[in-house]
């Protein structure tokens, strides 16, 4: 803090502040802090539950805990493999062999990462020159903007409709000389679309046509609901040398704070997203790694059972919100709501704000999603347990008895 002590001549004056801050820009200064994490911290000052941050409060599966816990008592505790335990990239190049219908070498295609953000980052540093423009549908998984800016990539926006349609002219204007990569997430965060294989056939012959690589971010890949499959735009003819398939533990066996996930890519993409990932951050936590070797042995009845619950859990969250006036429709994928909020006549921060203050939930402001615009919107995750759930909606009818008492 600045000294200003007038007649205190006698003390040596305060060193000149450094004018570095003011002076010297960053790329840090292109964008704030998430708002989605904002949300976390409000919702625990204001003791308010947390329909904001996607993470489950449930316990993960006990077969993980028990991995764990084996890993640490074995004394795991050194660095792994920088790009992933051995075990590991074997399990998951036979689970995605079997679900996704990709195969991927884990000697020279897998690379485990610090969660799926990580895998996103170090794919965008892998690729991305700076100056290249990435094709970023909108609105979007709130990460995807940092991501462009850090390594300097210019987004270019192309929208996911109202109706979760996508507009093909839009994309296809959107692709220029400078189009490197098109980042996609099926399921979708926020909006719980779910992209059909006609239009991922679409993106591909784009991503084919000119040269450009698909960066697909496919952590909800289990979370589908009314019998939806699970489509990796990667397992499309002439897409494996240019796709890179982001996958996570996180969402799937509901330990999102351990941070494992992977990036998938043939050979001479991994060699570079292997260089990134080894500088930024060497490896993921090495008795984690083995715990997720024990997920991915987990029967099928887990999957089914997983998206069984998510499908209540939508049900119960979508059905509250309707009754305390909120306009929404119930997702094909993943574990969000992505509500209208305009008969609230608030803005999504004020209304946001006003939610965690006075009503006791906390969401996010839709603008978070948008590089323009969602004002209108509000996210709530349903990756809770039902009676948190239940209690949520319970706070949210007081929005009605407010709207019929005024
Ligand atoms: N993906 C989750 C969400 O959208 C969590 C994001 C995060 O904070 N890492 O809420």
């Amino acid at each position: 803090m600045k000294q200003t002590q007038p007649g205190a001549s006698t003390q040596t004056p305060a060193p000149a502040r450094s004018s570095f801050f003011s002076t010297q820009p960053s790329r840090a200064d292109h964008f704030t802090e998430s708002v989605i994490r904002e949300m976390t911290r409000l919702a625990i000052a204001h003791n308010a539950i947390n329909l904001a941050q996607g993470f489950p409060d449930f316990p993960c599966p006990g077969e993980l805990k028990t991995a764990a816990c084996t890993a640490l008592h074995a004394d795991l505790n050194q660095y792994a493999i920088t790009w992933g335990a051995t075990d590991l990239r074997e399990a998951i190049a036979a689970r995605v062999a079997h679900y996704n219908g990709m195969h991927f070498s884990p000697e020279t295609e897998i690379t485990v990462t610090c969660g799926s953000t990580e895998a996103m980052m170090a794919s965008m540093l892998a690729i991305i020159h700076p100056g290249d423009e990435v094709i970023v549908p909108e609105p979007f998984y709130e990460n995807y903007g940092p991501d462009a800016q850090i390594s300097g990539a210019v987004p270019r926006y192309v929208p996911i409709r109202d109706d979760l349609a996508i507009d093909e002219e839009a994309w296809k204007a959107a692709i220029t000389k400078k189009s490197r990569a098109i980042i996609l997430n099926s399921p979708n965060n926020p909006t719980g679309k779910v992209f059909s294989k006609a239009e991922l056939a679409f993106i591909a012959d784009l991503c084919i046509d000119h040269d450009v690589v698909a960066i697909t971010d496919e952590i909800y890949e289990h979370i589908l609901y009314d019998g939806r499959q699970h489509i990796s735009i990667g397992s499309f003819d002439g897409m494996d040398d240019r796709t890179i398939t982001i996958g996570s533990f996180s969402k799937t066996y509901s330990v999102t704070g351990w941070r494992v996930g992977y990036a998938l890519a043939d050979e001479q993409l991994t060699a570079r997203i292997r260089k990134i990932h080894d500088f930024l951050t060497v490896g993921a936590p090495a008795p984690l790694q083995r715990a997720c070797v024990a997920a991915l042995a987990l029967p099928e009845t887990y999957y089914r059972d997983l998206a069984a619950d998510y499908d209540r859990k939508r049900k119960i969250l979508f059905n509250g919100l309707r009754r305390a006036g909120f306009a929404c429709q119930l997702p094909e994928g993943a574990y969000y709501l992505f509500t209208d909020i305009a008969n609230f006549g608030m803005s999504d921060t004020a209304f946001a704000r006003f939610l965690v203050e006075k009503i006791g939930v906390a969401a996010v402001p839709g603008s978070s999603f948008y590089h323009d615009g969602g004002e209108t919107r509000l996210r709530f995750t349903f990756s809770k347990k039902d009676e948190t759930l239940l209690d949520a909606c319970n706070r949210l009818a007081k929005l009605n008895e407010m709207g019929s008492a005024s």
